[in-house]
């Protein structure tokens, strides 16, 4: 008997055409931020002075009272109306995965027995949600149930099919935090500040910093029908077993390949669908695994950025099934494939235009950008251990430090040009640098650093937080992360690094030492300081590992352990001074992190040993007996020394099957009963450390075993699609 269903939905995917997409009748340029309540359309819709002060609220954090509220609430009513749309939900980013909402329609009683549709200030700044749905790492049980949802004005409200979204925040009724939005906020506001402090020592004028976010989004597309019929890519959003195809990714010939035309079409579909939303998508192009692709749009303020990250995955997903595909977001969807990350480029700039991160023409602005690269390193250096911990999740744990990812040791490269700079710094003397007496007024002797850093288009793809010419690229965050938990780390992070400098050169400068030279003095013990953080080498080496031990960078690969680094006493005391997080927030969201590792693990587990049991045995056992069918008819014909030599392979393959299958069958058990135990404990971090340490490696144990079947037994038979199958067919 053969398994048909894998061949039916394998011959349907071949059939499969393209979805084709109308080009639109505008150009990008026009209907972008079609569906988005812009400047431009407040100016239109709301009343001047109410106009004015929204840009007010917007762009200085003014306060916005209920009646300005109304106003606005009208106003969005109105163009939202003319969209067609009817109903209005708060959109915010819970602790778990994606975002969530909760719809409210327009309409209201009028009173006279009919309906009328109403929107007002109130329902558009805070609404009061049931936070006991969401986790909440045990604010719940210490506090009441209500949560609330509080409208972000610096993010802009939009339209969604029939429904208007409202960016918010989500925190508890006591003012705790319960999503990633609020504690973001905090940390930009808490660079912005330290930031700025410190830039007018350069640039007397800079008002504001903002910190600036652009992701590449990684993801893979597979044939809907093939997802379907493996429970486990339905269910937990990888391949829990799969031998690796023949061919894979060895060629590269994807990566430069044409971009198939189903995918294309879907592509298309995606991109219009964005740029209606506002997102600013740029580039899109294969990735190097078979059926990987990457859409990256250009840069935008962290928050913003954040936002349109979450709404570009949950368009992903929608769009992807018109197109008869799934979208997978997962980190690791295929063993011994590439997996995919959300590449974080990350940079300060200021309000007037300078990007902090890059080198500049006049020796102020090179010393500034000297500044800002060794205080990024020193915010790196203190906490690689927590930056690590802000990226970690029970799905990259698989990316990481396998098939072109990051390692799980946070470094960084910066490259020839760049370390030769901090190097001469490291080693001059101030009057070597300085020679203040010039006749052309201070000069600064930085050797000369290029506007455009050239070798850092040289890709260290090993390492995980890059100088590439006028930006960090943070590389470690998993494709399905929210960037904000990474954001908010290294913004964080910063700001201390920041306030902390400011503080030495300050003192210094209050002794009576020049402004240049105290800046020079502090900078140039801190790239002392810093050094361990600076790795330009292959990160997959042995050595690395060795050396990184010895340089004293966290190298923790346990999830449920690097979790830890959250509650350090060096991590606490930089989120409670940079005001982003108390105690009380860390050790709630640390739960939080245990629990979901629990979970996904547990998830896996369960139905890794339902496939093991319903699918991978049974057919191994039925190829078995064909086998051994087979053994005895050929005793039948032929005579015994004959039947032996032609039956000795098959006896081999037989004696083959058999302890595969009670391999697989023996430990099913014990995976079951490791489960049994790890869930005794009430503990959850000793819970998760118990799920890492016992139940996740069976998974992998069990699978060798389950992949070394699949090479037997008669492809007929085999149930579920196999790589080339999920991997080669678009
Ligand atoms: P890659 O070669 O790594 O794919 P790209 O040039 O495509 O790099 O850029 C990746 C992302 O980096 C884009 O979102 C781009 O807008 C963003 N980016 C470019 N410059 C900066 C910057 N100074 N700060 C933050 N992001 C930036
Ligand atoms: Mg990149």
């Amino acid at each position: 008997m053969s398994s048909s269903l894998r061949f039916e939905v394998v011959g349907e995917a071949f059939k499969k055409k393209a979805v084709e997409v109308p080009a639109p009748a505008e150009r990008p340029s026009e209907f972008f931020g079609k569906y988005v309540f812009t400047r431009q359309k407040m100016f239109k819709y709301l009343p001047a002075d109410v106009y004015k002060k929204m840009c007010d609220v917007i762009d200085n954090g003014a306060s916005l009272d209920l009646q300005t509220a109304d106003v606005v609430a009208a106003g969005m009513k109105k163009w939202a109306m003319e969209l067609g749309v009817t109903h209005c939900t708060h959109w915010f980013q819970p602790l778990t995965e994606g975002t969530a909402e909760k719809h409210d329609a327009f309409v209201e009683h009028d009173g006279k027995g009919g309906m009328v549709e109403e929107f007002s200030g109130k329902q558009l700044i805070q609404q009061e949600t049931d936070a006991s749905s969401f986790p909440n790492g045990g604010i719940r049980s210490t506090f009441e149930a209500r949560g609330y949802s509080a409208w972000d004005t610096a993010s802009p409200v939009f339209v969604l099919g029939d429904t208007l979204m409202i960016p918010t925040i989500f925190i508890s009724y006591t003012g705790e935090a319960l999503d990633y939005k609020a504690p973001l906020k905090k940390a930009i506001h808490a660079v912005d500040k330290a930031a700025t402090d410190v830039c007018r020592y350069f640039y007397p004028d800079v008002k504001k910093v903002i910190s600036n976010l652009g992701w590449e989004q990684e993801y893979f597309l597979v044939d809907e029908g093939l997802y379907a019929t493996r429970p486990d890519l339905l269910m937990t959003g990888r391949t829990l077993m799969g031998h690796e195809s023949a061919k894979n990714q060895q060629m590269d010939d994807h990566y430069f390949g044409s971009i198939p035309e189903r995918v294309a079409e879907f592509m298309k579909d995606l991109e219009i669908q964005a740029l209606e939303l506002g997102i600013p998508c740029k580039t899109r192009h294969n990735e190097v695994a078979p059926n990987q692709f990457e859409l990256a749009p250009i840069y935008e303020e962290t928050n913003l950025a954040v936002d349109h990250n979450m709404l570009l995955m949950s368009l992903m997903k929608k769009i992807a099934r018109k197109h008869g595909f799934r979208c997978l977001l997962h980190e690791k969807p295929f063993a011994g494939i590439n997996g995919s990350g959300k590449h974080n480029n990350w940079s300060l700039a200021t309000d007037t235009g300078i990007l902090l991160h890059g080198p500049g023409k006049t020796p102020t602005d090179n010393l500034r950008f000297v500044t800002f690269i060794v205080e990024t390193l020193m915010a790196v250096y203190r906490h690689n251990g927590l930056l690590k911990a802000s990226i970690m999740s029970a799905t990259n744990a698989h990316r990481l430090g396998g098939h072109e990812a990051p390692p799980t040791i946070i470094s960084s490269f910066l490259g020839q040009q760049l370390s030769d700079i901090l190097e001469h710094l490291e080693h001059s003397t101030d009057d070597e640098l300085i020679d203040v007496a010039s006749k052309h007024g201070m000069k600064l002797d930085i050797p000369q650093i290029p506007e455009l850093l050239f070798d850092n288009t040289d890709r260290n793809r090993t390492s995980p937080f890059a100088f590439t010419g006028n930006r960090f690229e943070f590389r470690a965050i998993g494709s399905q992360a929210n960037c904000a938990a990474a954001m908010i780390a290294l913004n964080a992070a910063m700001a201390e690094a920041l306030i902390d400098f400011k503080t030495r050169v300050d003192a210094l400068i209050a002794n009576g030492v020049d402004k240049t030279k105290a800046i020079l003095q502090v900078v140039r013990e801190d790239i002392k300081t810093c050094k361990p953080i600076h790795f330009d080498g292959n990160g997959y080496s042995e050595e690395w590992q060795e050396e990184a031990r010895r340089r004293g960078l966290d190298t923790e690969r346990s999830c449920p352990l690097i979790f830890d680094r959250y509650l350090d006493e060096t991590s606490v005391k930089m989120f409670e001074t940079t005001h982003v997080f108390t105690r009380n927030e860390i050790e709630a969201r640390n739960e939080i992190k245990w629990e979901t590792y629990t979970k996904k693990v547990q998830v896996e587990a369960r139905i890794f040993g339902d496939m093991c049991m319903n699918h991978i045995i049974p057919v191994a056992t039925r190829y078995q007996s064909a086998l051994i069918d087979n053994v005895h008819k050929v005793q039948e014909v032929f005579p015994a020394e004959t039947a032996a030599r032609l039956n000795a392979k098959n006896l081999e393959l037989i004696e083959k099957i058999s302890e595969h299958t009670s391999f697989i069958a023996e430990n099913a058990d014990r995976l079951v009963e490791n489960r049994k135990v790890a869930n005794r404990i009430e503990n959850v971090r000793e819970k998760a450390i118990a799920y890492h340490d016992t139940v996740a490696p069976m998974l992998e144990s069990i699978r060798y075993h389950v992949d070394k079947l699949e090479l037997i037994v008669d492809d007929e038979m085999w149930p579920l699609p196999k790589y080339r199958e999920l991997l080669f067919i678009r």
